[in-house]
């Protein structure tokens, strides 16, 4: 049994009330080990060392900052193929998938801001009879709460910019899946980063995210995750006045036209709607198809959705791995009946898989649903998982309407060889992000979130350094 630990002041230490949660291994439906189930105190601890790291560590050049950053990008990258052991083990997804997207974006995240913070410049504004110029100082100690979809590449997505701008941090990984984090924190001792500067607490949201995010020093919220915990952080942090940067779910449309490029439509759609298992919160979920081409459509994509092996995350061949987490396989096991409720017919999938020797593993087949309302529960709620919707339409009016008719508006989708309509879409679609002709193409510099119940605020880039500073204009009368 695998037991991982906190990282606080620089040393990895048990919860200090004793207790512990179990880590399931979702290929197998087992236990494989245990992580501390911390609480307030534990935070308190965390806090301090931060508060304690912080004066010194604003006050490094940024050059030396910037260094540290690089280091820690390197031990990432010699150690892809044990970290991406590790995040398929205990996220249950292929191997593979973890090797050439997770881990070596995990690298990029500290090498993108180790990078990024010395190229970060304030702006000044010349007046006829004085100059002004902003000062961009970091905050303090921040907190950074990540979900388990893609592990140790969200969480160090927040925690990169946060320190490359001077702040210390408090972070908190998903109880379901710390592993990584928790190989994270000792990649920072091997980096030498001073104890304190980054602190990782394990445990449940009620009893580590909550006191955190509660902690009146605590200056900025970084979370990513559910809307309903989303909404929760944001009344914490009103009430404060915490900055607050919030991305939270999707339920994303994929827009098919009849003149798109139709290989390449395929190709991507298998990989939009089920990557991950469809446990991406960039997945398209919605898939509207221009009628010409529908029945075209259900004959070219069932049959090769069905091609694509369910299995054990770590066998070469494998698509599609496990489920996270037994509550989450019986949450879309749920949806795929509500689905068959509302009317809508199930063209492929729609059950669980029990691969050999791997029969108490949490699978499901990628699943198809057709026949269902743009209205209904299905096609509004998020199901985070390898079930998509296809719908028929004839028009660019009727379609956006179906691609804005939900609550979420994190990205979008459209396949088009026409360019005018392509930009008339991603100009009208209520989302943060709009791919035309790919999907999860992704630059660093480039602004990333959501709009409506899908996020607040802005990651990526120097979008993520100004969160993590808080500006300061100086007025000099000449
Ligand atoms: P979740 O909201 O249940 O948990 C996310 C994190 O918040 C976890 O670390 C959890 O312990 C913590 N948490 C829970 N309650 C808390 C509280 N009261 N205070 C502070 N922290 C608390 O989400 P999840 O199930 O881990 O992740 C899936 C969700 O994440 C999906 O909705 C998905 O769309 C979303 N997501 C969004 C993006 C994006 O960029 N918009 C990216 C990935 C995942």
């Amino acid at each position: 049994m695998l037991e991982i630990s906190n990282y606080i002041n620089g040393e990895l230490v048990s919860a200090q009330n004793g207790e512990t949660l179990p880590l399931y291994n979702p290929a197998e439906g087992t236990v494989y080990g245990s992580a501390p189930s911390s609480d307030n105190k534990d935070v308190e601890s965390a806090i301090i060392a931060a508060q304690q790291a912080y004066p010194t560590w604003s006050a490094l050049s940024i050059d030396e900052r910037s260094r540290y950053l690089i280091k820690i990008a390197d031990l990432i990258e010699s150690k892809l193929d044990s970290l991406a052991h590790d995040e398929s083990l205990d996220n249950g997804k292929p191997l593979w998938l973890s090797k050439v997207v997770d881990i070596p974006r995990a690298a990029s995240n500290f090498r993108f801001f180790g990078n990024a913070i010395t190229q970060f410049a304030s702006e000044s504004h010349e007046m006829t009879d004085a100059i002004n110029y902003t000062l961009r100082h970091p905050l303090g100690v921040v907190a950074c709460i990540s979900p388990w979809n893609l592990p140790l590449y969200l969480f160090s997505w927040k925690i990169a910019p946060a320190l490359a701008a001077g702040n210390t941090v408090v972070a908190k990984p998903s109880e379901v899946t710390p592993l990584t984090a928790f190989r994270l924190a000792e990649i920072c001792i091997e980096a030498g980063l001073p104890p304190g500067v980054l602190n990782i607490i394990n445990g449940y949201g009620d009893k580590v995210g909550a006191p955190l995010t509660n902690h009146s020093k605590v200056k900025a919220i970084s979370f990513t995750g559910s809307t309903n915990v989303g909404r929760e952080i944001a009344q914490v942090a009103a009430r404060d006045f915490k900055k607050v940067s919030l991305e939270m779910g999707g339920k994303n449309p994929n827009i098919i036209f009849a003149d798109c490029n139709y290989p390449e439509m395929i190709r991507n759609t298998i990989r939009s709607s089920f990557a991950s298992q469809g446990q991406i919160c960039l997945c398209g979920s919605r898939i509207y198809i221009e009628r010409p081409i529908y029945e075209q459509f259900k004959k070219d994509f069932i049959p090769v959705t069905e091609n694509q092996k369910v299995g054990h995350p770590f066998d070469a061949d494998t698509k599609f791995g496990a489920i996270v987490s037994k509550p989450h396989y019986d949450k879309i096991l749920s949806y795929i009946e509500l689905a068959k409720e509302e009317g809508g017919t199930v063209l492929t999938g729609g059950h669980a898989v029990h691969p050999s020797g791997h029969e108490n593993g949490w699978y499901i087949a990628p699943t198809i649903i057709e026949g269902l309302p743009p209205n209904c529960r299905t096609n509004q709620e998020e199901i985070f998982g390898p079930v998509v919707t296809i719908t028929p339409f004839d028009t660019e009016e009727e379609v956006l309407q179906y691609a804005n008719g939900t609550a979420y508006g994190l990205s979008a989708s459209v396949w088009t060889e026409n360019i005018s309509r392509a930009q008339r879409l991603s100009k009208h679609i209520d989302a943060g992000i709009v791919w035309v002709n790919t999907w999860l193409h992704r630059d660093l510099r480039t602004p990333f979130g959501g709009v409506k119940n899908s996020g607040i605020g802005r990651e990526g880039g120097f979008e993520a350094l100004k969160f993590f500073t808080e500006p300061k204009n100086v007025c000099i009368k000449f």
